[in-house]
């Protein structure tokens, strides 16, 4: 039985140290160690044993089986290690490779434009006032100096909703009265900026939807001086302290008188581009006093009180500074447009 035991343990070291990789090991284990091993069965056999044989014939049984598992686990360790190098060998794993950077988004252009309008207008003690923007064709038209059938109407094409009289606004003007309705007889500085909507054919000039930012200031004592000294403030505050402005005469019908103001170029500083069409000036904004009608709307005695109101597109400033050939973009949602801001 000794002399079985012995064969049993030199067979199976033998056999062992011969194993190269984990497949032929796990059968090593089934053969030598598994249930139906010969090494097992001498423990089954063991009850068949003389009093005096079975525990010299167990214990070297034993012996030999703790023998044959801490040489198996020994190899199993050494075969994890030399297998986890070879894959980290074949993978050719590059520690020193950089990390795919995590995608960071950013503000729209347009975001960037309207932050700075609105910090040029804060400086010079202007509130931002929201207006809503599903109107009624009474606070986008009638209100602002343009009954039904009015001519003027026709610069406008108009998103009408279902309902009728309430339509999307084709400009931020409406906010205009909201805001003196709510503030009269208060002084009034505020700018309103927003989303307007025109029912346009689109394309790279036009959008059926853009941002606007109007502004208004109603008091007693305000003047077409107060209208240009703070629009040609703002051009300098926007696009530098040395910008040159004018101011063209214009029709709005809710101002009266009404104008357009241009800067200087600031692309070609005054010579004449391609941007500016070879003038040397960029148009901007319009602007004038508020017309009386308006003013009355709003519920200001025009006797006693007087205004001015502008309006410009942070869409047409972000384009002409950023040298912007098509307004689609600003809606494509494509970011190797967006990534450049
Ligand atoms: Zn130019």
């Amino acid at each position: 039985m000794l002399e079985k035991l012995k064969q049993i343990e030199k067979e199976a070291l033998a056999s062992l140290q011969a194993v190269g990789d984990q497949e032929s090991l796990q059968q090593w284990k089934v053969k030598y160690l598994g249930r139906s091993s010969p090494l097992m069965k001498t423990f089954d056999a063991l009850k068949e044993l003389s009093k005096e044989e079975r525990p010299v014939i167990g214990k070297y049984a034993n012996q030999i089986k703790q023998a044959l598992e801490s040489t198996y686990e020994g190899i199993s360790d050494r075969l994890r290690q030399s297998d986890l190098a070879t894959t980290l060998q074949a993978e050719g794993l590059d520690v020193t490779l950089q990390g795919r950077p995590a995608p960071r988004g950013r503000l729209h252009p347009t975001t960037l434009t309207l932050r700075e309008i609105y910090r040029a207008f804060a400086e010079m003690g202007f509130q931002v006032y929201r207006s809503r923007e599903v109107e009624t064709d009474e606070y986008n038209f009638e209100l602002l100096n343009m009954p039904t059938h009015h001519p003027a109407r026709d610069m406008w094409d108009t998103f009408h909703t279902t309902t009728p009289g309430v339509l999307l606004r084709t400009h931020t003007s409406p906010g205009q009265i909201h805001v003196m309705r709510q503030y009269c007889p208060e002084p009034i500085r505020v700018i309103l900026p927003g989303m307007c909507y025109r029912y346009e054919q689109v394309s790279a000039r036009k959008e059926t939807q853009f941002n606007q930012v109007e502004g208004l200031a109603v008091g007693q004592d305000i003047t077409m001086g107060d209208l240009k000294g703070t629009l040609t403030d703002f051009a300098r505050r926007m696009f530098g302290p040395e910008v040159r402005t004018r101011f063209r005469a214009s029709h709005f019908p809710f101002t009266e008188p009404s104008a357009e103001m241009d800067v200087e170029c600031f692309i070609c500083g005054g010579i004449g581009c391609a941007v500016c069409a070879g003038s040397g000036w960029l148009e901007i904004l319009g602007c004038g006093m508020v017309h009386p009608v308006v003013l009355r709307n709003g519920g200001y005695d025009p006797h006693k009180y007087m205004g001015y109101a502008f309006g410009l597109g942070p869409e047409r400033i972000t384009m002409l500074r950023h040298h912007i050939q098509d307004i689609r973009y600003f809606w494509t949602n494509d970011m190797r447009f967006l990534e450049q801001f």
